[in-house]
């Protein structure tokens, strides 16, 4: 066993609810806290002298300066495999451009996807692992990672499989997500239906065969796919196996509702849910995730996360990192303006970037420092756990744990 510590502070987000509001006056703050390790789990977090004293011949890791603890943070929303750049989309739509003008000078998904399809794999391969470490230094241990700029069998599995080339070198959680429904390639014959049922009979056999992935997402949009061929596709994505999670709400209401009618275990985006489906959400289990960073990377309005978790919802808030909407990709800035326009608790904000996007995951051993759980956290140089917020992503997290190890 290893003792880490002391830290001015641990904030180990234990007994709080999964869903729901929270307040300050809730979080457990441990006191020049230890964290005790066995193996690859947190066996203990409590005062570092006592649990020094209570357990003898054990290695001490002494940490340098104050810092302070939390648990490691987890992005349960990305999109980070892709080639290409659209930073002249950010300028055109800034500059006035609409959507159709962006598209007709070669912007849009359909570039992502033009580029992505052009990359090799060394490529597409070496970005990804860039864009993983960016998380990791942010503190960011546990990372969904989107498909769904390839479009066709032949680079939608490109895509997964460099994904899973990338789990195998990295430490960092990677959980992959099929997103061959992003949108029905321009170079597709047929029907929207049709390119749904050939997802469903080409594409996503393979990625079970092939041990790819086991979620499924959808883009439910006017621009993309309808809420009734999108129900039809989740419930039969279900039926092979795959967990499902969903592109909703983000610029018409609707679709929050076919997410929880399947089962969901996410509904993301929501920036433009009505009152009564966020009632709705909020008897469901399907976590609501708010993404400011595709407010921010559109100027759109943010999800309505106050009344969400008012309503009892389970809240969680991922980067949405990607080429056109979120190009920032960093959760921790994103999640702290999040935090002052929708007036959030720093409670709320952390349990949303952890075991709260966990759970979107479908991963329930993470993101708290309790016993048994995974020993994923970060460090900060800082007296008081308030300022990684208080700062809004420039304060740098000091080091960054994974399973008990400095990564
Ligand atoms: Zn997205």
């Amino acid at each position: 066993m290893k003792l880490i510590g002391p830290f001015k502070q641990v904030v180990t987000l234990a007994n709080l609810p999964l869903r729901g509001k929270l307040s300050d006056e809730q979080l457990e703050i441990i006191a020049d806290g230890g964290i005790l390790i066995n193996n690859d789990k947190i066996q203990k977090v409590g005062n570092f002298e006592i649990l020094k004293s209570e357990n003898q011949n054990i290695e001490i890791e002494t940490v340098e300066g104050e810092q302070i603890a939390l648990p490691a943070f987890v992005d349960s929303h990305t999109h980070i495999c892709f080639g290409g750049n659209r930073a002249n989309d950010f300028a055109m739509r800034n500059a006035g451009k609409t959507y159709l003008e962006i598209a007709e000078s070669g912007g849009g998904i359909w570039s992502s996807v033009q580029h992505t399809r052009g990359a090799s794999e060394e490529e597409l391969l070496k970005t990804l692992l860039e864009r993983i470490d960016f998380l990791i230094s942010l503190g960011i241990t546990t990372i969904e990672v989107k498909s769904g700029y390839g479009l066709d069998v032949e680079n939608e599995l490109k895509m997964l499989r460099m994904i899973k080339k990338a789990q195998e070198q990295t430490k960092a959680t990677l959980v992959p997500t099929c997103l061959s429904a992003h949108l029905k390639p321009r170079d597709f014959e047929g029907s929207n239906e049709e390119y749904l049922h050939y997802i469903l009979s080409e594409i996503l056999p393979k990625v079970k065969e092939e041990g790819l992935a086991n979620r499924v997402d959808i883009f439910i949009e006017k621009s993309a796919f309808q809420p009734e061929e999108s129900r039809n596709f989740l419930f039969k994505a279900k039926e092979l196996g795959f967990e499902i999670t969903v592109h909703a709400d983000q610029f018409t209401p609707g679709s929050s509702r076919v997410a929880v009618e399947t089962g969901a275990q996410s509904a993301d985006h929501l920036e433009a849910t009505i009152d009564e489906d966020i009632e709705f959400l909020a008897q469901s289990n399907t976590v609501a995730t708010a993404l400011p960073g595709a407010s921010l990377g559109l100027g759109e309005k943010f999800t309505p996360a106050r009344k969400l978790l008012d309503a009892g919802a389970i809240l969680a808030i991922a980067s949405d990192w990607n080429p056109g909407s979120a190009p920032m990709g960093n959760l921790i800035t994103q999640a702290s303006i999040l935090a002052t326009f929708e007036k959030l608790t720093t409670a709320e904000v952390l349990a949303g970037i952890t075991f709260r996007s966990a759970f979107a995951l479908g991963l329930e051993d993470r993101g708290r420092l309790v016993e048994s759980f995974k020993a994923d956290f970060v460090t900060f140089k800082t007296n008081n756990f308030q300022n990684v917020l208080y700062n809004q992503g420039s304060l740098k997290a000091e080091s960054i744990y994974i399973d008990g190890k400095e990564n």
